[in-house]
């Protein structure tokens, strides 16, 4: 799964995509009671936040919208604290263990929110938080509903667009260049979805005239209201006097959005700390797998003196044994299935195969920045549970950049772009998810957690001898944590180190062997978000350390099968969460 600029809320649902069976069964009284609040605070908390409530498919509140002003917002931090009281008044310790998790991910989404608005004030200084082209695309797509239907709601959501935008532009103050910009670039994209594809939905549907009066009307508003608003930003953008907030966040307000973001008793320095240590180990090993392996690759050639350049010789030869673009797909179908076989076979996993894992070629939506991706169906209320692993088309991009493409997902870190995304990693891991899962997991599952397990499953698999310890596969291995592992110190060393453009374009090019292309990118996502790219490594760290916890507590009867199991029965939460529930 690839994350990419989310912030609070809209990450907490796509997080959810996996995560299916609202309700699990409860055995005592305290539970039952704990689900029954369960239930009624998510119908509260979509009331209050039905935008989201979009995202997620739950259907209720998909004709209202929210006017970002400022009662709201207190209406938000009053909704948050009435519900830490309520939580409160249960007894925790008599919770069932999914319940104990679930208590825990409520009060730090609530304490988040909280935050969120009344220290990280995000509404202020990111624009990107203003826009209504996502929700609307999402709402005019539910395959549950009914044309006519789709476009009432549409309608009555988009009454009051006016005010949206009006009251956006007057919560907004002192914004970044960076999402200002990206703000009027995303709301001038959002336009489409009010375009000719609606016109032809609205004359296909069999809405009366005075419906289809009314909508087009409220469409006609909110093209109106979304184009001054983006004239707006504009206007910002040129004015060169205007003097924009600093896309750094700065060490204190980042700590403590890692706090809330990961979930994790680690500091984002002491994370800083070990990312900049896994670097230096991971240049250490390729180094000498490099010297072992030149004479193969280079014979007599005289090797480069600098190790680093030396092994960016390697890597780039090694990157040639690729598939090509009209077998990479077969090639990842077979790859799947051998990875499934070896699970069961190495015994790390009680997988039931006919769990349903589709490879499938990519939809064209999602299409355009991956060679593939793990996805679920639907959201947290839907009761799907298919995992797919979607593969891009090569075959019908330019040669070009199919090739260059190729060359990133070589031979070698085709098999781990597979770990990572389909199994065990995120496919895997999803289905497990769906059994454990309650609605709160569902909703505010933990990113960490998620990237963390897939980023955890490329070692372990190596580990249990998934490509036979080929030296060019570990090469190609720490090549690929390499951006892991740089992604927190790109993230921190901006946000609270003050690194310059040109510090991470070094860092990048020189010490993780990425391209141009993909170093400007990256160094765009870190100017954009925050904490987000801390994630994978993070989870992995932690993971990393309860499995070591748990295999010291239990000697010779320790099973990696059973930590595995135990592991992801409590569902997409929190590392920190689980491992007290695991070490208890
Ligand atoms: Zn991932
Ligand atoms: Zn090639």
């Amino acid at each position: 799964m690839k994350y990419f600029l989310l912030s609070g809320l809209l990450l907490a649902q796509l997080f959810g995509a996996f995560r299916n069976k609202p309700f699990s069964n409860k055995a005592s009284s305290a539970d039952n009671s704990f689900a029954d609040f369960e239930n009624r605070f998510m119908d509260v908390y979509w009331k209050q936040n039905p935008s989201g409530a979009i995202f997620a498919g739950y259907g209720k509140y998909y004709d209202e919208l929210k006017i970002p002003d400022s009662t709201a917002f207190a209406s938000d931090i009053a909704f948050a604290k009435k519900y830490l009281d309520t939580l409160h008044s249960f007894d925790y310790n008599n919770l069932s263990s999914a319940d104990k998790i679930d208590y825990n991910i409520l009060e730090n989404q609530l304490r988040s929110s909280i935050w969120y608005i009344d220290t990280l004030k995000l509404r202020e200084w990111d624009p990107t938080n203003y826009n209504l082209g996502a929700e609307c695309y999402e709402l005019l797509n539910k395959k549950d509903l009914a044309l006519n239907e789709k476009l009432q709601l549409l309608s009555k959501h988009l009454q009051h667009t006016d005010n949206y935008f009006s009251a956006a532009l007057k919560t907004i103050r002192q914004p970044t260049r960076e999402h200002t910009q990206l703000a009027a670039q995303q709301n001038e994209g959002s336009l489409e979805v009010f375009g000719a594809s609606l016109a032809d939905s609205i004359k296909a549907s069999t809405l009366s005239v005075a419906q289809k009066d009314t909508l087009q009307q409220h469409i006609q508003q909110t093209v109106a209201a979304i184009k001054n608003f983006v004239a707006q930003l504009e206007k910002t953008l040129t004015d060169k006097n205007y003097a924009f907030r600093n896309f750094r966040i700065g060490e204190t307000l980042f700590n403590q959005k890692f706090k809330y973001d990961i979930v994790t008793d680690y500091n984002a320095k002491e994370i800083f700390d070990r990312a900049v240590a896994a670097k230096n180990y991971y240049h250490g090993e390729m180094y000498k797998i490099t010297k072992m392996l030149w004479p193969k690759y280079f014979g007599n050639q005289q090797p480069p003196s600098d190790s680093l350049v030396m092994i960016k010789m390697m890597i780039d030869k090694i990157s040639l044994n690729h598939a090509s673009p009209e077998s990479v797909f077969d090639t990842i179908n077979q790859q799947v299935h051998d990875l499934e076989k070896f699970i069961i076979q190495k015994n790390l996993f009680n997988y039931d195969t006919t769990s349903p894992l589709i490879v499938r070629k990519m939809p064209a939506y999602m299409s355009g920045a991956t060679l593939a991706s793990a996805s679920g169906v639907g959201g947290p209320y839907d009761k799907q549970t298919l995992a797919y692993y979607n593969v891009a088309d090569l075959s019908a991009m330019p040669r070009e950049k199919a090739e260059s493409q190729l060359r990133e997902h070589n031979h070698y870190t085709l098999q781990i772009l597979s770990i990572h995304e389909a199994m065990p990693g995120h496919c895997l891991q999803g289905v497990y998810s769906n059994k454990a899962s309650s609605i709160i997991k569902a909703v505010f599952g933990n990113g960490a957690m998620v990237e963390g397990w897939a980023v955890y499953c490329e070692k372990m698999m190596l580990n249990n001898g998934w490509a036979n310890n080929a030296p060019e596969m570990w090469l190609m291995f720490y090549k690929w944590s390499l951006r892991e592992c740089c992604n927190v110190i790109v993230d921190y060393g901006i946000h609270c180190l003050n690194y310059s453009k040109d510090d991470i374009v070094k860092l990048l090019k020189n010490e993780a062997f990425q391209e141009d292309a993909q170093i400007e990118e990256k160094y765009h996502r870190a100017t954009i978000s925050q904490v987000q790219l801390c994630s994978y490594f993070t989870g992995s760290t932690e993971i990393n350390a309860l499995c070591d916890e748990v295999k010291k507590k239990q000697g010779n009867n320790f099973s990696l099968k059973d930590f595995h199991e135990k592991f992801l029965s409590y569902g997409s939460a929190p590392v920190k969460y689980i491992r007290e529930l695991m070490l208890q």
